[in-house]
């Protein structure tokens, strides 16, 4: 199927045809003939790298050349950056939403194509947005994550949302390949494009001794060294290829990387540049091994990287630079980086409470769809490593020749239904429990025949407990959300948390920072740090000096839960008391990637305790508005006045202040020379420009600045 005969928009098509792609691809063209251009839903699942992004991008611009609005949503906020730009340039207006969870974002309604995490049009869902209603075409990439036990029930949710809100809607579901395709075709009414066809080649095989085992031939490897993934690693690159390794932690990713390095020991200016960039953005230690790895052709990639590391590795990867990544398997469902040949290295994880696991199928998949870059590679290969004999059938049987799990609802889960049924009542889309089971009714769960007496069980005792929370009111037949339910629907917290947070402010007369971060971190929304046996001591200590500090009970029986979050409530309090970045990683064992991560997670908290307190302990509002923004910059209480200036974070806040300037006035008074000596001229001129401006210039709590980009 041409291009050119497709009914998309002239400049679109030509778009394409100047970029090398004339003719659709096999499993695009059964888009086509399943109804793209004609209004029918699809579920399309087919491999990695098969199109299609393009499948879905085609239909967008079909529908908004005929009136029409698209939502694409992402599971994650790096692939909306992603689907952002490649959607952007185009002939359409794109916006990207995937920030503060408590605005309605009403000018993103302008655009034609708005690209959005799942959490996000939750969290727009239920601050009433108007243009929702007006989408006439949903995409959702990467379907399959319905499955994902933390976030699956969320885009379960916001599907029947959008759903029940827009009935003729088209609905586009992006896939990988899994076992039951036709049961979610089935409950999107959709109709199902499957197909194995893949742009490059994809040999999978089990390497053993001194050759990869294909299932109809076997391929020698050269042994230089002792290590098989190395060996494998040395053979590719030595015909011109670059590799991925996917191995089971962050520790084995590094220490492969370092591996790889000395096995490579390739030296050229390109990779010295590389590696010098990553190295003055370092802050850590293992910044500083990531620039050592680079400088000789090998890079690790994990969440502990900062962004800036991870971008530099990814663009040093794409130029062909970089040989080899090694990566942790959580990034494999999202990074966008083909490699000639793909190492599933380790096939065993971790799992709390269960040990060492092997991981699934689906996932596997993932990996090996990395293998092969179209146009580039003249074949793809997914390589398993066996220990002895026995295991190369093994994962033959396992993995290469086993067909992908299916996939399975998450929304029966009672913590789960506890935040989506709240929402559904303080939006309106129930009124009463009957209407409640019968959104339910329109569920994945329902339509997978789960039983039907379980789920009202659910729903019975999820009403009982946001009764008792006080967060709805049942008059006769009717629900209503109070206020304190709506506000915390709006707020896009877990319930539980806010009444957590609601209980142990009540009541409350002082406030003290630990105590108020420790709360945050021992609710259910806040991920929080592994306790390791050595941070014992250093936790027993605190508590004996600062125990009436917390605002919440040790209990008697403390487990595990407690220590964690006191440890990252520590953590949290050093960042906002201008603790290094790399003394923080260092004293809690962790990289800037996830101090980013937890900083946004518990400034997400504090702005909601803001609210929450301004209901009910407005007494302790003023301090937590002040800590919202001392983690959202990461700065002591004192550069408070400076930071509200847009351009001036955490460093340079620091920066005035150890030069006696610590408020609007001293800065006025200093004047621009003086503050340029400090901030360099364009700084300087930014800054008075906004102090000599209304005084609504500058910026409070709820502000876009943020010194969090800094990692972000
Ligand atoms: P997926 O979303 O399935 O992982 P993408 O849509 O990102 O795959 O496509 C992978 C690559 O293939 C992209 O670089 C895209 O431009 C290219 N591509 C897609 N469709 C075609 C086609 N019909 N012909 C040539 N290249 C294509």
């Amino acid at each position: 199927m041409e291009i050119a005969d497709l009914p998309v928009p002239p400049d679109l098509a030509a778009g394409y045809i100047a970029g090398g792609i004339t003719e659709l691809y096999p499993p695009q063209a059964a888009c086509v003939e399943a109804g793209l251009f004609s209004g029918k839903n699809l579920l399309v699942a087919i491999p990695t790298a098969s199109g299609k992004t393009l499948v879905a991008e085609m239909a967008m611009h079909y529908q908004v050349a005929r009136g029409g609005k698209c939502l694409y949503i992402v599971p994650l906020r790096a692939l909306a950056s992603e689907k952002f730009e490649e959607f952007s340039g185009k002939g359409l207006r794109v916006g990207i939403a995937t920030g503060d969870f408590d605005r309605r974002d009403e000018y993103l309604g302008r655009n034609d194509i708005i690209v959005a995490t799942s959490e996000k049009v939750d969290s727009l869902l239920r601050n009433r947005t108007p243009w929702l209603s007006e989408i006439s075409l949903l995409v959702v990439d990467e379907v399959h994550l319905i499955d994902d036990p933390s976030r699956g029930a969320t885009v379960e949710m916001v599907i029947a949302k959008l759903r029940h809100k827009n009935p003729k809607m088209q609905i586009i579901a992006l896939s990988a390949t899994i076992g039951n395709p036709a049961d979610l075709a089935g409950w999107l009414d959709a109709e199902l494009v499957e197909s194995e066809w893949r742009p490059v080649d994809l040999r999978e095989g089990v390497f053993f001794e001194d050759g990869i085992r294909f299932a109809d031939s076997v391929r020698e490897v050269g042994r230089k060294s002792k290590y098989e993934d190395l060996d494998l690693v040395l053979d590719t690159v030595a015909e011109g290829g670059q590799c991925l390794v996917f191995v089971s932690s962050r520790k084995n990713a590094e220490a492969f990387a370092k591996r790889a390095a000395s096995g490579l020991k390739i030296a050229n200016p390109v990779l010295a540049g590389y590696a010098d960039k990553i190295r003055s953005s370092a802050s850590t230690d293992m910044g500083k091994t990531l620039a050592a790895c680079v400088a000789q052709g090998a890079a690790f990639h994990h969440a502990g990287l900062s962004r800036e590391e991870r971008q530099l590795v990814e663009a040093g990867f794409r130029e062909g630079q970089i040989k080899v990544i090694s990566s942790t398997p959580t990034l494999a469902a999202g990074l966008n980086l083909p490699a000639r040949r793909v190492i599933v290295r380790d096939y065993l994880r971790f799992n709390a409470g269960e040990g060492m696991m092997p991981i699934p199928v689906r996932e596997y998949r993932q990996m090996a769809g990395r293998a092969g870059r179209p146009r580039l590679d003249p074949y793809g290969e997914a390589v398993l490593i066996a220990k002895s004999e026995e295991m190369v059938e093994e994962l033959f049987d396992y993995y290469i020749e086993a067909t992908a799990e299916d996939v399975r609802s998450r929304c029966a889960d009672e913590a789960v239904l506890c935040t989506h049924i709240l929402s559904l009542v303080a939006t309106g889309f129930a009124r009463e429990r009957g209407e409640v089971l019968g959104f339910m009714d329109g569920t994945f769960y329902a339509h997978q025949g789960e039983s039907p007496r379980a789920l009202k069980r659910a729903v019975d005792r999820v009403l009982e407990f946001l009764r008792e929370a006080e967060m709805i009111t049942e008059v006769g037949e009717w629900l209503e959300a109070t206020e304190y339910g709506s506000l915390v629907s709006r707020l896009y917290i877990d319930p539980r948390s806010a009444e957590v947070i609601v209980n142990a402010m009540t009541g409350r007369k002082g406030y003290t920072d630990i105590g108020f971060l420790h709360l945050l971190c021992a609710t259910p929304d806040m991920p929080t740090l592994f306790v390791r046996k050595n941070d014992m001591y250093a936790l027993d200590r605190f508590l004996a000096d600062h125990r009436e500090e917390l605002w919440m009970e040790i209990p008697w029986d403390a487990d595990e839960g407690f220590d964690r979050s006191l440890k990252t409530a520590l953590l949290l309090a050093d960042w906002a008391d201008e603790v290094g970045e790399d003394v923080i990683c260092e004293r809690y064992s962790v990289g800037p990637g996830d101090v980013y991560g937890m900083v946004e997670s518990v400034a997400w908290l504090v702005h909601a305790s803001r609210h929450l307190a301004g209901l009910f302990a407005p007494h302790l509002a003023a301090p937590i508005e002040e800590m919202e923004l001392r983690t959202k910059h990461g700065i002591k209480k004192e550069l408070l006045p400076l930071i509200r200036i847009r351009g001036i974070g955490r460093v340079r806040a620091r920066r005035l202040f150890n030069n006696g300037i610590d408020s609007i006035e001293a800065l006025r008074e200093a004047g621009p020379e003086k503050v340029a000596k400090i901030l360099g001229q364009g700084i300087a001129a930014r800054v008075f420009e906004q102090l000599e401006g209304t005084r609504d210039e500058i910026g409070g709590v709820g502000e876009e600045q943020s010194t969090l980009s800094r990692f972000g």
